[in-house]
């Protein structure tokens, strides 16, 4: 076999690894959930096993691998004598040295203390110093660097801000201006250097330009997104507050209720603590429709409502059970208590305005207050309240009764 045989061999070789060491960074990017087997295992110890970071070395690795296959570009050109194989060497050595530094500095999770903590800056920076040195020492293979740089800001367009663009491309303008006049300085004798060198920093600015004009959009692009997202959450949240409340008085509605009662079963079930529950019912409010018209019904169903939520503590909770009717949900209270809590709200409504329209008009209520009793169906104790409701009617109204036992 010729030398030259043997030389192709190598590079193919460290080509093909490179191309590997890809399609495994790939394949971790298309298998993110995969987290057993030996693919796994090596992942979390070259990446992280903590997303974030992972996604952040991930991108870095890619990064790499482009800078990498620019290096056995330069070395393969070094070793065909088109450039100077000594200038190559130190270059290899500094990037390599670079690229192992930032390496370890994601790895080692020293990356978080920053305020860009992807080091996406200092990546670029690197990146662009490291190919505006192999433009200059490049040959005539030095348009490679400027395809590596455009293969870099695409791919930094995902991660930077418009600013951290627009300083990366004021430093690849220097970095490859001085590349250029050094390029100019050293090959002077050669037919079309300047030409050529004009023309390469014009491909330059437009790649930089595209790149800038690009981050500005995505960065439009997910203000929106992100406007979009809030005002989504909002509409949401708006549309929660109509589903469980009532419209006209704004407390929870039954069906919202009925929920709160169940979490609050689950609950005392397991802390064995009392709860209770209320059935108010306001007292001959027909008579108020008739003689005052619905709309004054309403507005003193309003302020019934909100005599009762005022007169609560923090953890009970009311809802409005049914036309004129409320159900009360007592936490951690034993019926006595809540009777009492009741009986002056009862009074706090009698001598409240309940109607703008109609100043005096008072209104009382009649309320059937009833412990839940443990593994009762939840049904049986609001039938319970109702029927302590019924008896508290029955005995001539506004007045609070209490049933503790089965009826
Ligand atoms: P009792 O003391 O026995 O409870 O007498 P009552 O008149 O309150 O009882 P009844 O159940 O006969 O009347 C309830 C009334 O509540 C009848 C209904 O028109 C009225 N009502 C129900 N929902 C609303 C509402 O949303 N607005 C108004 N204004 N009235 C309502
Ligand atoms: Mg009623
Ligand atoms: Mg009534």
């Amino acid at each position: 076999m010729t030398a030259e045989a043997v030389t192709i061999g190598t590079w193919g070789v460290l080509l093909i690894v490179l191309a590997m060491v890809l399609a495994f960074l790939m394949s971790l990017r298309a298998h993110p959930e995969d987290r057993r087997g030996p693919r796994a295992g090596l992942a979390n110890l070259l990446l992280s096993s903590e997303p974030l970071q992972r996604a952040r070395i991930w991108r870095f690795l890619f990064m790499a691998s482009n800078h990498a296959f620019g290096l056995l570009a330069l070395n393969y050109g070094a070793q065909h004598g088109v450039l100077d194989a000594q200038a190559c060497q130190v270059l290899t050595v500094v990037a390599v040295g670079v690229i192992g530094a930032i390496y370890l500095a994601l790895r080692s999770g020293w990356n978080r203390r920053f305020a860009d903590p992807a080091l996406m800056a200092l990546q670029l920076w690197a990146g662009i110093v490291l190919l505006g040195w192999g433009y200059l020492i490049g040959g005539p293979g030095r348009p490679v660097a400027l395809i590596l740089l455009f293969v870099s800001l695409m791919f930094a367009l995902l991660t930077v801000t418009f600013r951290q663009m627009t300083q990366a491309s004021a430093l690849a303008v220097l970095v490859f201006g001085a590349a250029a006049l050094g390029v100019v300085g050293q090959e002077h004798d050669q037919p079309l250097v300047v030409e050529l060198q004009v023309l390469y920093f014009c491909v330059l600015l437009i790649i930089l330009s595209s790149a800038c004009v690009l981050v500005r959009q995505l960065a439009l692009l997910r203000e929106r997104a992100a406007h979009a997202r809030h005002d989504l959450a909002e509409a949401m949240a708006k549309l929660h507050g109509q589903v469980i409340r009532d419209e006209l008085t704004g407390l929870f509605n039954r069906r919202h209720m009925h929920k709160l009662l169940r979490i609050e079963q689950n609950r005392a079930d397991r802390s064995g603590l009392p709860w209770c529950v209320a059935m108010i019912d306001l007292d001959l409010f027909k008579r108020v429709n008739d003689e005052h018209g619905h709309p004054v019904g309403d507005e003193v169903l309003r302020s019934t409502a909100q005599v009762l939520s005022g007169g609560l503590r923090g953890a009970d909770q009311v809802a409005r059970w049914g036309g004129e009717e409320f159900l009360v949900m007592f936490p951690e209270t034993d019926s006595e208590d809540a009777c009492q809590v009741l009986e002056r709200i009862g009074q706090a409504l009698a001598r409240t305005q309940v109607s703008p329209t109609v100043p005096d008009l008072r209104v009382t209520f009649s309320a059937g207050v009833t412990r839940h009793l443990a593994d009762e169906p939840l049904a049986h104790t609001i039938d319970r309240a109702d029927h302590a409701l019924y008896r508290a009617k029955a005995s001539g109204r506004n007045r609070t009764e209490c049933l503790s036992g089965p009826v």
